[in-house]
Order: structure tokens, then C-alpha cells, then sequence
């Protein structure tokens, strides 16, 4: 009985002892796997060009805004070191800042940001394309298709999603993705093109919106190579179920996108307005994750590069590059021009509050530079779009 009772003792000390080691090393290996992704090692660089200032007139006939969700200085730093020292952001010579704060946070979420954008009114966090008491307001599009003005939407999440939502939609919450599918179906916009398949599709309501909007004249396609040859005047084009995958499985699904769309829209004689979001830099920043944000930067990049080889011909578009708010925290400890490698480091995994940079190439651009409120990037486009306040 007394041996059995010393072996009970001895097996419990055992498992105590095991026990301990396995608290002890289990952290350590998530440590090791969370420390791993905070380093980009470098990689494959995409060559830059570029650009001409060579413009028509101080007015655009044509708008394209690109949207970095989540995109900071240092994401943007980050992407430039990864690239061996160059982007094509770097032709955009009017650079300025954006507060980011919305109506009832200093820190925003990307409904608010992308609401403020897209209207020039400052909402609540979670908000579509409404005020903080849940009226309606005007968006960019809608006031470009009023005027018989072209008008686009391209990300890489699914389309109903926060940010591109926020550009066409009017709901009270962001998780509302059914029925900002149907605003869509309601907005007359010319292009989409992201994921979210499933919102159209697999709906509550039972309706198979992706038949509704081929009875409205749109061509639907789900496949990237349909989208990249597309000649058309109306698409939709959903090319994931719900978000599209990381760089690796999307592949160049935003840069061909971005390039479609302006094709579409440019047959437009009175001009147009496109908005094309690298939806991810944002997650990365979330999973603390300096590779998917340099991914996400890189693809952002190549899209831009899109941009500026049609605005640099045409002389009457304007481009600005901005960002709805940071992710992360994010700072650089370490990095290399010669391999790429980025060492990243991060405070949080949420958003912060810190303002993010504005670039902006094309007629107008000048009026992009200096410290100026989200909702200033509607009022700014608004007036050199339109001509009026
Ligand atoms: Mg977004
Ligand atoms: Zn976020």
C-alpha cells in the first residue's frame, strides 16, 4: 500500500513536471511562429516606372482613388523596402495627412472611414454611407451618376464589404452584406469587381441577384481571365465566394482589375470616377503579419502602376492614393534595399489612431497636400470633379 502510494506520488509529480514543461514550451513555439511572420526575408521586386507631369487644364476629367485599408506609413515603408528601394507611389509629388477619428471614436473602424470618404460626413463606427442618426447621405457615386458621370468599384475583399460598401450603400451595420448587395443592385454603378459571391447568391431572401443584375444589362463573370478581356459597358465581376485568398491564390485579381475597370469606364465621354481598395493590408496588420502587408502593399503598388500608365497617356485623370486608418501600430526595426527584408514590430492588433498619408498625382493634385479631415477627400474630388461645392 505504501509503495503504491509512493509510485502515485512519483506518476503525479511526473505529470505535474509534464504539465509544467507544456505551459512552459507551448507559448514559447506560438511565440516563435508569431515572431517569424513579423520579419519579411525579401523577395521578388516589380519594376517601376516613371511617369510624366504632363496634364490637361488644373481639373480632372477623370478620378481614381485607391483606398489602403489599414495602410500607415510605415505599411507603405514596409512595401518600398520589400521592393528594393522603389514604388510607383513614389511619381505622386503632392503628398499630404488625414485625420482619421470618426463620430464617436477616435478610433475608427473602416464603415466610418470609408462613409466619411466616400460623403464627406463623419458617422459611427459600423456605419454605411449614414449619419451618426441614421439618415442617408449622398455618395461620390451617386453624384457622379446624376451627372451622367462613369462610375466604378474594385476591391479585394468581397464587394459588400466595409470600405467599398460604404462607396454605393446606405445601411446602418457593416455586417449587413445582403443588403448592400441589393443597393448595389439599385445603384446603376457601371463596374464591380471583388468577391462576395455568396451575398448574391446564398441570400435570406431567397433572390438570385446575380440574375437580376444580368436582366439589368450587366455581364456577370466569376472567372479572372473573363474579367481581364472584358469589352463591355456593364460588369459584375465576383471572383470569390466571400473574400478573395491571400496574394498567392488570388493572384493578380486587383492590378487586372483595376485595369478592366478603367477600360469600361474610360468610354464614358463625360469622365469618371473609380475606387479600387487593397482590402488586406489591413488583416495583415490585425495577425501582426509584415509579409501579408508587404504582400498586400506590393499588389496595392502594381495596381497603382495600372493607374499611371492610363492617367500619364490621358493627362485628365487624377489619382490619389489614401487610407482609411493604421493597423497594428506598426513600426520598422530592421531592413535591407539589397534583399528586401523587413523586420516589422507592432503595439497592437487593432487599429490606432495615428493619421495616414495622402498621395495624389494628376490635374488637382495640389490640393491634396498638408493635414486635412477623411472628409476633406470627398469635398476635394467633389470639387474638381464636378466644378462646384
Ligand atoms: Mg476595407
Ligand atoms: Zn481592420
Amino acid at each position: 500500500m505504501i509503495a503504491y502510494r509512493i509510485m502515485m506520488k512519483k506518476i503525479n509529480l511526473f505529470t505535474a513536471l509534464l504539465c509544467a514543461l507544456v505551459i512552459v514550451t507551448t507559448p514559447s513555439f506560438s511565440q516563435e511562429a508569431k515572431d517569424s511572420i513579423k520579419t519579411y526575408p525579401g523577395g521578388e521586386a516589380h519594376s517601376v516606372k516613371t511617369y510624366p507631369h504632363d496634364f490637361t487644364g488644373d481639373r480632372p476629367k477623370n478620378v481614381i482613388l485607391f483606398i489602403g485599408d489599414g495602410m500607415g506609413v510605415a505599411q507603405v515603408y514596409a512595401g518600398l523596402t520589400a521592393n528594393k528601394g522603389n514604388l510607383f507611389l513614389e511619381n505622386f509629388k503632392h503628398i499630404g495627412f488625414t485625420k482619421t477619428y470618426s463620430a464617436n471614436r477616435y478610433i475608427t473602424d473602416s464603415a466610418a472611414a470609408a462613409t466619411a470618404i466616400a460623403t464627406g460626413q463623419k458617422t459611427d463606427n459600423g456605419v454605411i454611407g449614414m449619419d451618426p442618426d441614421q439618415q442617408s447621405v449622398k455618395n461620390i457615386t451617386e453624384s457622379a451618376s446624376k451627372r451622367g458621370i462613369a462610375a466604378g468599384i474594385v476591391a479585394t475583399s468581397s464587394i459588400t464589404h466595409a470600405t467599398p460598401g460604404a462607396f454605393v450603400a446606405h445601411q446602418r451595420n457593416r455586417s449587413q452584406e445582403e443588403e448592400i448587395a441589393l443597393d448595389f443592385l439599385a445603384s446603376g454603378i457601371d463596374v464591380f469587381i471583388g468577391g462576395g459571391v455568396d451575398f448574391f447568391t446564398k441570400r435570406e431572401d431567397g433572390r438570385d441577384l446575380i440574375n437580376e443584375f444580368t436582366r439589368q444589362g450587366y455581364a456577370v463573370k466569376q472567372d479572372l481571365e473573363e474579367i481581364r478581356s472584358f469589352e463591355g459597358s456593364k460588369l459584375l465581376g465576383l471572383t470569390a465566394p466571400r473574400a478573395n485568398g491571400r496574394l498567392s491564390d488570388r493572384g493578380d485579381m486587383l492590378p487586372i482589375s483595376t485595369e478592366t475597370a478603367i477600360n469600361v469606364l474610360k468610354q464614358n465621354e463625360k469622365g469618371f470616377f473609380l475606387m479600387v481598395e487593397g482590402s488586406f493590408i489591413d488583416s495583415g496588420g490585425h495577425a501582426n503579419n509584415t509579409i501579408q502587408i508587404v504582400e498586400e502593399v506590393l499588389d496595392l503598388d502594381r495596381a497603382i502602376g495600372k493607374a499611371l500608365d492610363f492617367a500619364a497617356k490621358d493627362g485628365q485623370t487624377l489619382i490619389v492614393v489614401a487610407s482609411d486608418h493604421e493597423t497594428g501600430g506598426m513600426t520598422i526595426n530592421g531592413g535591407s534595399f539589397e534583399s528586401g527584408m523587413v523586420k516589422g514590430e507592432f503595439t497592437t492588433g487593432g487599429h490606432t489612431g495615428v493619421m495616414t498619408p495622402i498621395f495624389a498625382y494628376g490635374p488637382g493634385a495640389s490640393e491634396f497636400g498638408g493635414i486635412m479631415e477623411n472628409t476633406d477627400i470627398h469635398a476635394k474630388i467633389y470639387k474638381l470633379l464636378f466644378g462646384e461645392k
